[in-house]
């Protein structure tokens, strides 16, 4: 088999979890030719992030020499533990110095300049990624597995200058091939290659947005007709629900893309939302797996084989969320929501959930707690006497998802029944067309309570399947 596996976050979080991890692509890669892709070191991309924005607001050189004493020493001791074989390990050493002399003279800039656009801020947040893959890579070299790492650049994955959010360009599939394909087919070397970066045509480095190893990862799939995508994590795979919520939660063993994606959107923290575009039509299922049990089957996202007994299949809950409401927006009613979505759009506030009542003319937008203010800031301007913009705070948005909802008569019915039943109340709905979900906001204080209430209501505790090792969280 050919297997793209990406490992991210806490499952590389030290040494130790990077020498457990590059052996566990020591053996998959006796039998399969493995790609392997990794983000950076649990809390590095965030420590950047802030980096960044401390650089620009003030002057900080003596923030950024404890900044860069605090990589190097998090990643001098990860190299120490992972990578055993010591000729290797000086190397990655001396790179490790050479990406963070780099790093601090960036950082430098931006505090003496003031000024941070968001090219140099990607070429920023790639230092966590750049940072990890030699290591990674190493961690390969000192077990006997051939390897090298790799940017995202040098494996093809060029992109358009929307730094931030970059697209990658249509013309990559091919160029990732002849880049790679002889490596692993021809050489037998394991590519070890930075997640979440890509490139322009004439050389910046970009970023596919946050999360976005995923994407890489699911990029190379498709480009090297890879048979799987595996995602590493600490957790068995995607559950019914949040087990600290529902403590008889369980591990779903397969759900379809489309399930996937909604849950996704919907607060699960399963994969970039993103990232199943290019494995979806080429049919490359994408398999979630425990490091800590690296045997269990994990849960396989691919082309829907739904029973019709999975009505609903998972719940998710976002608990920190507000609500847009304008009103009165009468007969230029499409002229209104145009304008509302592209503020909302330019301001890069991001719309969870939308719902409108024809009737009273009134439009309702789930956004993030922490966007609350400033859309209802950028859409004030609306305001004129008969429209009237205002916020609800406090609210959590529980989404049911499942693919044997469309055509299922009735279950709108039963999770509202449901909810009545228990007194909790609805504040808003939508379900869109495609029937794959039903989502409502209701005060936050019965969030956790409508999650149990539909989990017992749809029988979710109850089917017996394998076992559950830890949680996978909710956001
Ligand atoms: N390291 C990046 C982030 O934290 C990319 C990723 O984790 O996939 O967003
Ligand atoms: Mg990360």
């Amino acid at each position: 088999m050919r297997i793209v596996m990406k490992f991210g976050g806490a499952s590389v979080k030290d040494g130790e979890s990077i020498a457990h991890c590059a052996s566990l692509v020591r053996k998959y890669a006796k039998d399969n030719e493995i790609v392997v892709v990794v983000s950076a070191m649990a809390g590095i991309t965030d420590s950047l992030q802030h980096a960044a924005q401390k650089c620009f607001s003030e002057q900080a050189s003596g923030f950024i020499k404890l900044f860069i004493a605090e990589l190097t020493r998090k990643h001098y001791e990860a190299a120490k533990i992972a990578v055993k074989d010591s000729t290797v390990r000086d190397k990655v050493l001396n790179k490790i110095d050479r990406l963070l002399d780099e790093l601090e003279k960036v950082l430098l800039g931006i505090s003496y300049l003031g000024e941070l656009t968001r090219r140099s801020e990607d070429y920023i947040l790639s230092f966590g990624e750049r940072l990890l893959a030699p290591i990674f890579s190493g961690a390969l070299m000192s077990i006997g597995v051939e390897s090298v790492a790799l940017s995202g650049g040098d494996a093809g994955i060029i992109t358009d200058r929307n730094f931030g959010r970059a697209k990658p360009l249509p013309e990559i599939y091919s160029i990732i091939r002849s880049r790679l394909e002889p490596l692993i087919t021809l050489k037998k070397i394991v590519p070890v290659i930075t997640g979440f970066i890509g490139v322009t045509e004439d050389g910046s480095i970009t970023t596919l947005g946050r999360g976005g190893s995923d994407l890489t990862a699911t990029l190379l799939a498709a480009a090297l007709s890879a048979n799987e995508v595996w995602l590493w994590k600490e957790v068995d795979g995607v559950m019914t629900t949040d087990p600290k919520i529902v403590p008889e939660a369980r591990l779903i063993p397969e759900i379809s893309y489309q399930e996937a994606m909604e849950l996704s959107h919907f607060g699960a923290k399963i994969l970039h939302p993103r990232a199943l575009e290019p494995v979806m039509r080429r049919r490359i299922p994408v398999r979630i797996k425990n490091t800590f049990n690296p045997d269990g089957e994990g849960t396989v996202i691919k082309e829907s084989s739904n029973s019709v007994e999975d009505i609903v299949k998972a719940l998710s809950l976002i608990e920190r969320v507000g609500i847009i409401n304008i009103s009165g927006a009468g007969f230029d009613f499409a002229e209104i929501m145009a304008d509302v979505f592209e503020r909302l759009a330019e301001y890069k506030v991001n719309v969870i959930m939308v719902s409108q009542s024809s009737s009273e003319l009134n439009l309702s937008i789930v956004v993030d707690e922490s966007d609350l203010e400033k859309a209802e800031r950028v859409l004030k301007y609306l305001e004129n006497g008969i429209v009237k913009v205002s916020n609800v705070r406090d609210v959590a948005v529980i989404s049911a998802v499942g693919a044997g909802m469309a055509g299922t008569p009735g279950v709108a019915g039963r999770i509202f029944s449901a909810l009545g039943r228990n007194k909790i109340n609805v504040i808003m709905i939508s379900q869109s067309c495609s029937e794959y979900n039903v989502s409502f906001a209701v005060s936050k204080t019965d969030g956790r309570r409508a999650v149990k209430v539909l989990h017992d209501e749809f029988g979710l505790s109850k089917k017996d399947v394998g076992q559950v090792s830890a949680s996978l969280s909710l956001r």
